[in-house]
């Protein structure tokens, strides 16, 4: 198991030192859950879970293979950018909140996605500048993921992306706004969070430097809806 703890962060334990045969116990290995987990150190740096109760199931996300792909995508960046035994109670908190919005909220699973991309982005240290216009001067309209920024026809590079402007205000958005309300946005034409999704990913890619297997399979489960 991969456990997101508020003291320790990210830690990696196994369950078999779990103790009891309480349907909450077997509840809480589902695969996505948030539960109070007892831990003990085992071999190397591995924990043992001595218990666990579990508080959320998640059942709406357990029972859905295109959001269940979605956070397990979610899940692998944070992995990726926060490492583990590296506690950040902001991240806990965005991404408690994300597979929550996920659960039991109504939203576009492309926005989702989008806003905890960029949120968690922000709190690994890696916040975009999307300030007034291109470093030039000029009017920008793309973003160029390698710098994190926004820029002009004339400063793009290969691999820079045309922004809707549309899609520039959800990004200064998303930055900018408290995390609690990270979500409160909407915008009519909902093709649109596709694009701002494309905007988001490239940028988690580029700056982690690496594809993401669980973002291709999430691409494939959802080219099936
Ligand atoms: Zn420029």
């Amino acid at each position: 198991m991969t456990i997101l703890t508020r003291d320790d962060g990210i830690v990696k334990a196994v369950r078999y030192g779990v103790r009891g045969k309480k349907a909450s116990n077997a509840a809480a290995f589902q695969v996505m859950c948030y539960g109070d987990f007892k831990l003990r150190p085992s071999r190397g740096e591995l924990m043992t879970a001595v218990s666990a109760d579990i508080i959320d199931g998640f059942y709406p996300v357990s029972e859905d293979i295109l959001k269940l792909s979605l956070l397990t995508y979610l899940a692998d960046i944070t992995y990726t950018l926060l490492g583990e035994n590296n506690p950040d109670s902001r991240v806990l908190s965005l991404f408690l909140n994300t597979v929550y919005a996920a659960s039991y909220r109504d939203e576009n699973i492309m926005k989702i996605k989008s806003v905890y991309e960029l949120k968690l982005m922000c709190a690994a240290g890696f916040m975009p500048y999307l300030g007034a216009a291109c470093e030039c001067g000029r009017n920008a309209e793309y973003f160029s993921p390698a710098r994190g920024t926004i820029v002009c026809a004339s400063c793009r590079k290969k691999g820079d992306i045309a922004l809707h402007s549309t899609v520039l205000s959800m990004m200064r958005y998303i930055v900018g706004c408290e995390d609690k309300k990270m979500m409160s946005f909407s915008v009519n034409d909902e093709k649109l969070y596709d694009e701002l999704s494309s905007v988001t990913e490239k940028y988690v890619s580029v700056q982690c430097e690496r594809e993401f297997d669980s973002l291709a399979y999430f691409k494939a489960m959802r080219g099936l809806y």
